[in-house]
């Protein structure tokens, strides 16, 4: 069998193949393994994450998988003392929580979100086209729904910080459906929960699972290898890479994101079914990483965590003295306009304005562009209102000897759905021979 794509997902299901018997071999077009989770490795031994970090208790799929590798969990960033800092256009200021001016700005917020939480519990995460408004929801953005519940303008715009921070885009371009749809999949009563999606950790670095899977797969990994066709078809299937090499298999299994996956020519499978992939889409933004000796941030009080209206959407400590941040879609043209050799000082500027000047003494700043990366071409999956009714029920299912995994056949992305999907195909492909 081949398998398309050396990504969690792509190496989760090489695993379960290759234990299940299979000959199998992954095509991954760059020279490593782990896609979007990639790490480099200080001097002083600290793993430092350009890619995905975190997860939640709720990640089974993915926390099984590590205890099977036999790393080791830890707690993440949430719950850090200190205190948050919010980089508002007017100003910067650190709390507990979302600075509201007055206490019935917040009792609104606690109103909307209750709302919220009711519509939520309606949703099968599993199947939201169930829903008998299903079709009203996704066409609504969250933003519209909150403007038609009378959110007060304060709620809007914390909840629009909140979705900048987590940097897959705007509340005005996020199907209510497909956001009802991801806090269902987390049993949350309301809004996004950092508890529940972000705060356990692998000690290791979470790209030594991606890692630990490729070391045992060995050679079944070719590098280097860019599939550009695949021609699908029971009697065999067949990949060709650049170069123009074709390979043929039993089956397919593509572990692909979306956007690379729109640049493969696939044939011998059904038109809808390729309408609801290409359907898909992402939410493009960029990574960066700053390199301390300690952890400057505390120097002010700060725990690290900021959500933020600056180039910079959010922060986070990742380890001692290692400062993630994400710079959201809307920003990211920001950034790409900004010469290379610029690009240090405009982070340097935001990290004193948030932190103090400690935080321009930097030892290394490191940029990963992943909305531009041409193997990834984005960041995370989105939903755009309509894009759940547009790619339908057909999300997450496969088409024998087709088969189909990556974070984007889940809720919301994530490692999770590598993992969840990258385990479902394998096992789907299994039980089919
Ligand atoms: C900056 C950033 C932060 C994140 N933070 C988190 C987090 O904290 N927690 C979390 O759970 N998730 C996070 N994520 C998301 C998570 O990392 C991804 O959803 C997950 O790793 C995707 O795995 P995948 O295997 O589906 O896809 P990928 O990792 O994208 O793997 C796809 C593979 O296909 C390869 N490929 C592409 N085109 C071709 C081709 N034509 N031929 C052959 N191979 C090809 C790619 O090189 C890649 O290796 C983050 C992602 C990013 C970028």
């Amino acid at each position: 069998m081949l398998v398309v794509g050396g990504g969690l997902a792509g190496l989760a299901a090489a695993r379960d193949l290759a234990a299940g018997g299979a000959d199998v071999v992954v095509l991954e077009a760059r020279e490593r393994p782990g896609g979007r989770v990639e790490q480099i490795r200080l001097d002083d031994g600290r793993p430092v994450q350009l890619g995905g970090e975190v997860v939640g208790p709720f990640h089974t799929a993915y926390l099984g998988l590590v205890e099977e590798l036999g790393l080791t969990l830890e707690a993440s960033y949430v719950g850090v003392p200190g205190q948050t800092t919010y980089d508002l256009v007017e100003d910067v200021v650190r709390s507990d929580d979302w600075p509201f001016a007055t206490a019935a700005e917040r009792a609104d917020y606690e109103r909307v979100e209750q709302l919220y939480g009711a519509l939520a519990a309606a949703v099968d995460p599993d199947d939201p086209w169930s829903h008998p408004d299903a079709a009203r929801l996704d066409c609504v953005s969250l933003g519209s729904w909150l403007r038609s519940v009378d959110a007060l303008p304060s709620v809007v715009r914390c909840l629009e910080t909140g979705a900048i921070a987590l940097a897959d885009g705007s509340i005005e371009r996020h199907s209510l459906l497909a956001d009802l749809r991801k806090s269902a999949a987390a049993c949350e009563s309301g809004f996004y929960d950092y508890d529940r999606w972000e705060s356990l950790q692998v000690a290791e670095g979470s790209a030594e699972v991606a890692a630990s899977m490729a070391a045992a797969l060995g050679d079944r990994i070719r590098y280097g290898a860019v599939v550009e066709a695949v021609s699908v078809s029971v009697g065999g299937c067949s990949v060709r890479l650049r170069g123009g090499e074709s390979l043929g298999a039993e089956a397919v299994v593509c572990a692909l994101p979306v956007g690379p996956l729109r640049d493969v020519a696939v044939d011998g499978v059904a038109p809808e079914r390729l309408a609801s992939l290409h359907a898909q889409r992402h939410a493009l933004a960029a990574k960066v990483v700053s390199l301390f000796d300690r952890s400057v941030w505390t120097d002010v009080g700060a725990n690290g965590l900021l959500e933020g209206e600056g180039v910079l959407g959010s922060t986070w400590p990742q380890r001692d003295g290692v400062l993630s941040a994400l710079v959201p879609p809307q920003r990211l043209g920001a950034l790409l306009s900004i010469p290379d050799a610029d690009r240090v000082s405009v982070v340097h500027e935001e990290l004193e304005r948030m932190y103090g000047a400690a935080a321009r003494e930097t030892q290394a700043v490191h940029f990963r562009l992943w909305g531009t990366d041409p193997f990834t071409q984005g960041y995370v999956t989105q939903w755009w209102p309509g894009d759940v009714m547009r790619v339908g029920p057909l999300h997450g299912t496969h088409d024998p000897p087709f088969y189909v995994c990556g974070s984007d056949q889940w809720v919301a992305g994530y490692m999770e759905g590598a993992v969840r999907t990258g385990r479902g195909a394998a096992a789907a492909a299994l039980g089919a021979r």
